[in-house]
């Protein structure tokens, strides 16, 4: 008998990524992360301070077991601009700060060809506060054990859009699994908060001719800001 993974996550008592998003503090799911919605609702009362020192302490996931540190993100606190990526990685795990590596590099290109600057008006954080090892990808329950403090960084930082970089970043801010080539090229939406979809600086990295499309994204992006500052 097959048994989808709806079925397996259902009997895990874990929500699955896309149903956590956009729910109110008194509405998560019971049991959809470790601690269950205590724990999130703490989360979402903490300022900057105090969510630095819960990632760096959190043992809400197996992923602590394994990583140097929590990668909590970096930036402007009051930028107009969110980037927000999968997971730190073996060079973010180790210096503690979102995109370092070759991805990284990357990003700050793309940012610099649409006048932004880590730092300046962007604020760069992963879905993921640890790196999952090896690389692999993040698993669901990973995955909703973090969402809170990435709500909460948006709640903070308010920002005017979000870049949202890759498939992780986008199923778990959008409510959809849909691929990111079907996503691209229109504005979406998460809490009110104008969202676009691009690829991953990663994949970029493997799949040169997609950077082009990954150029008419920024666009997009640049474009919806300044119609807002316009209107
Ligand atoms: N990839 C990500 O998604 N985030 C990082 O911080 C580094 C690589």
């Amino acid at each position: 008998m097959s048994v989808s993974r709806e079925q397996v996550l259902k009997e895990l008592g874990i929500a699955p990524v896309w149903r956590l998003r956009q729910q109110p503090a008194s509405a998560a799911p019971a049991g959809a992360e470790a601690g269950g919605d205590d724990r999130r609702s703490r989360i979402l009362q903490m300022d900057w301070a105090q969510l630095k020192e819960a990632v760096a302490s959190c043992t809400a996931c197996e992923l602590h077991k394994t990583r140097t540190q929590g990668v909590l993100g970096v930036g402007d606190r009051q930028a107009d601009w969110l980037i927000i990526g999968e997971a730190p990685g073996a060079d973010e795990d180790a210096q503690g700060e979102p995109f370092v590596g070759q991805a990284g590099k990357l990003l700050d290109a793309m940012l610099a060809a649409i006048g932004l600057k880590r730092g300046d008006n962007a604020y760069i954080a992963n879905v993921l506060k640890s790196r999952p090892p090896g690389n692999r990808n993040p698993a669901p329950e990973e995955v909703a054990a973090c969402m809170p403090y990435l709500e909460r960084q948006i709640q903070l930082i308010q920002p005017k859009i979000i870049l949202a970089l890759g498939r992780f970043a986008v199923q778990s801010l959008l409510d959809t699994e849909e691929a990111i080539g079907k996503l691209r090229g229109r504005v979406h939406q998460y809490q009110g908060v104008p969202l676009i979809v691009t690829y991953h600086p990663a994949y970029l990295l493997r799949n040169l001719p997609d950077k082009e499309k990954a150029w008419e994204d920024l666009c997009l992006a640049r474009e919806t800001m300044n119609n807002m500052k316009i209107d």
